[in-house]
């Protein structure tokens, strides 16, 4: 079903700028530790090396890295946040034919990866709430979903707790291949890590709107503590505040993360990126960045009023490879937020894959433009002079 959406201004919030610095204990970068990646599990351990995990090399020459985290069990009938999405994302790679099976290296799924760990989770979350969701869900998951935050939007069912550990983990894989695969190649892969449930929004004490675990809150210390990444610029495209990644590092200098959210259309975010997100990550200087990449913004997605098309996406994605290619040696990853239309999240995601290669958006073949209202150009302006002024640009 199509709509049309009324059209505010797209807002950016921005938090965890800083002009200072501040020492942070990040350990020397010691033994490899690595989830995936196959020529150091058998160089460290002696194991036989498994032929279905890539070597470091063959990560270096690919251009998209993406590992899949499904949680088939993890689902609640008519709620948007459905087991449905991560297959409908994994039918549009193939029938664009995205996957390795047509592009032969260029495109590599991690599969041999393994859950996060509690000590990686309690990086970000208070162990309180990890113990107490655990114990919740052993006690009552046979009663069939249970409901983990008081407002009611998040669910859980028995097999959640495993899920979101296999979701942070599939994470936590595509970062170590990418920073691996950066280490010989001054352009490696951009990684995906095509997952849920979601986690922006989930806070350091609790879950919050479909977020079980912040995935990319906890990707982001992994990076800092694992591989001496310590400056990491985080990028929110989702249409709903990442709430919960804003809190994890609200007081962390070494973070910063910037969160487009409201209306606006494709100006509106071609302007937020060249006169917010660039100047931002070129002050910042970061070591790696990270992208919470929900595709609820899109205009055919009903859970939010954002008129984003897939050619945004694709855009999007471009712009943001080739900020990583300029700042971070090409050091960058996407997690899936948000993605409520099973055909434009699926469609989206698929055409950032082809933005990582560098093909063209197939935007104006499956997009209907005339569905969209005028782009809110004022107000976008507006709002961008304001960030601006703010953040002393
Ligand atoms: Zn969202």
């Amino acid at each position: 079903m199509w709509r049309k959406h009324n059209t505010r201004s797209m807002v950016t919030s921005i938090s965890s700028s800083s002009g200072f610095q501040k020492e942070l204990s990040v350990p020397p970068i010691h033994k490899h530790y690595t989830r995936s990646i196959g020529t150091s599990i058998s160089s460290s351990s002696g194991f036989e090396m498994d032929p279905s995990v890539p070597s470091i090399q063959e990560l270096a020459d690919a251009r998209v890295i993406y590992s899949v985290a499904s949680a088939m069990g993890h689902n609640q009938e008519s709620h948007p946040e459905s087991h449905l999405r991560v297959p409908a994302i994994l039918s549009a790679l193939e029938k664009m034919k995205l996957t390795s099976k047509f592009r032969g290296t260029d495109i590599v799924e991690l599969k041999n990866f393994k859950p996060a760990s509690l000590d990686d989770i309690a990086n970000v979350h208070s162990k309180a709430y990890v113990a107490a969701l655990e114990q919740t869900i052993g006690k009552d998951a046979e009663k069939g979903i249970i409901f983990i935050d008081e407002t009611k939007p998040t669910y859980a069912t028995a097999s959640t707790f495993k899920d979101s550990l296999l979701a942070a983990g599939a994470a936590l894989a595509v970062v170590d291949s990418v920073v691996a695969a950066s280490k010989l190649s001054p352009n490696p892969p951009v990684g995906f890590a095509v997952i849920r449930p979601p986690g922006h929004h989930a806070i350091p004490t609790g879950p919050m709107g479909f977020c079980v675990f912040g995935n990319v809150a906890v990707a982001a210390r992994h990076a800092q503590l694992v591989h001496g990444l310590k400056r990491v610029f985080i990028i929110d495209f989702d249409v709903h505040h990442g709430n919960g990644t804003s809190d994890a590092f609200y007081d962390d200098p070494d973070v910063f993360f910037l969160s487009t959210h409201q209306d606006g259309r494709d100006n509106a975010m071609r302007s937020v990126f060249e006169e917010v997100i660039l100047p931002c990550a070129q002050r910042f200087k970061p070591d790696i960045i990270l992208v919470s990449a929900g595709y609820d913004g899109h205009v055919i997605d009903e859970i939010a009023g954002l008129q984003f098309t897939t050619g945004t996406y694709h855009r999007l994605a471009s712009d943001i490879k080739q900020l990583a290619r300029d700042l971070c040696g090409g050091r960058c990853v996407f997690f899936l937020e948000g993605g409520y239309n099973l055909e434009s999240l699926s469609y989206s995601v698929a055409d950032t894959f082809r933005a990582f290669l560098g093909e063209r958006s197939l935007g104006s073949e499956l997009d209907d433009p005339a569905i969209l209202a005028p782009e809110p150009s004022a107000k976008v302006k507006e709002a961008i002079q304001r960030v601006r002024s703010i953040h002393s640009f």
